[in-house]
C-alpha cells in the first residue's frame, strides 16, 4: 500500500486512511454514515464534486468559460441537466469538464484529509475509486457489494430513474469482479439496512480498532483473521 500523501510536502497523514467504494446504490453512504458515527471523518467525493462548482466558486467560473453560458442556470448555479446533456454528446466538452472538476476535487480531498490530523480515521467515499485506479492510495479499501437487481429496484423506486437508465448507470461502472480485485475487505450488503450497519460496526471492530490500538502499542499490524462472519464480510487477499 502506498503512502497517500508521500509526495505532498507538508501533508499530514491520518492514522488510517480508508477508501470506500461500491457500485451505484450499493450502500456506500449507509456504511459511511455508520463509520462516521463510530468516529471516522468522512470525505465524500460526490459532495466535493458539487462543492467545487458551487455558485461563486472558481470552479463554476471555469465551467462557464469552457462550456459557455448554457452551463449556468438562472439562479447562478451549475445547470446539471444542461451540462450532462452537453458532455454526453461531446467527448471534448466532457474532457474539459473533468479537467476542471477532478483536480479541484482531488485538491479539496487532500486538504480535508490533511486537516483531519494525525490521529484521525479518514474514510473517503469514492464511487469511482476502482475506475480511476486509486486503490493504492489507501491503507484499507472497503468495497460494498449488493445484488444489481436490488440496486436497479432502489434507483427506480427511490430516485425516479427508468429501469433502462439504472441499468445503463451500472453498466458504465466497474464490474463487481473488478471491485473485488481492489478490495481489502468486501461488505456484502445482502440483508436489511440494520444488518448493513451492524456489519459495518464489525468491520470497524476487526479492521479499524486493532490498527488504532496497535499504533498506540507500537505496532500497526492489523488482525490476522476477519470477523467471525463468513456471510457478509469477507477479508480479501492481503487484508
Ligand atoms: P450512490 O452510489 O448513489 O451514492 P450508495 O452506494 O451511497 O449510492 P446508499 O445511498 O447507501 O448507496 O443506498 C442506496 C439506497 O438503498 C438508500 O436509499 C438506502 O437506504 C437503500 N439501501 C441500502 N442498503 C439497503 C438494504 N440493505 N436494505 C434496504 N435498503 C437499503
Amino acid at each position: 500500500m502506498s503512502e497517500v500523501n508521500e509526495t505532498e510536502a507538508g501533508m499530514v497523514r491520518p492514522r488510517l486512511h480508508i477508501g470506500l467504494t461500491g457500485g451505484i446504490a450499493s450502500g456506500k453512504s449507509t456504511v459511511a454514515a455508520e463509520l462516521s458515527a463510530l468516529g471516522a471523518i468522512v470525505v465524500d467525493a460526490d459532495a466535493l464534486s458539487r462543492a467545487v462548482v458551487a455558485p461563486g466558486s472558481e470552479g463554476l467560473r471555469s465551467v462557464r468559460e469552457s462550456l459557455g453560458p448554457a452551463a449556468i442556470a438562472a439562479d447562478g448555479s451549475m445547470d446539471r441537466a444542461a451540462v450532462a446533456k452537453l458532455v454526453f454528446a461531446d467527448p471534448e466538452a466532457r474532457a474539459l469538464l473533468n479537467g476542471i472538476i477532478h483536480p479541484l476535487v482531488r485538491a479539496e480531498g487532500r486538504r480535508l484529509v490533511s486537516e483531519a490530523g494525525p490521529d484521525a480515521v479518514v474514510v473517503q467515499d469514492v464511487p469511482l475509486l476502482v475506475e480511476s485506479g486509486q486503490a493504492g492510495a489507501y491503507d484499507l479499501v472497503l468495497v460494498v457489494e449488493a445484488d444489481p437487481e436490488e440496486r436497479v429496484e432502489r434507483m427506480v423506486r427511490d430516485r425516479g430513474m427508468t429501469e433502462d437508465d439504472a441499468r445503463a448507470r451500472i453498466a458504465a461502472q466497474a464490474t463487481d469482479e473488478q471491485r473485488r480485485a481492489a478490495a481489502d475487505v468486501l461488505i456484502v450488503n445482502d440483508a436489511g439496512l440494520e444488518d448493513l450497519r451492524r456489519t459495518t460496526r464489525r468491520v470497524w471492530e476487526h479492521y479499524v480498532a486493532p490498527h488504532l490500538e496497535g499504533l498506540t502499542n507500537g505496532s500497526n499490524d492489523g488482525p490476522d483473521d476477519g470477523p467471525d462472519d463468513g456471510q457478509t464480510v469477507r477479508p480479501m487477499d492481503g487484508a
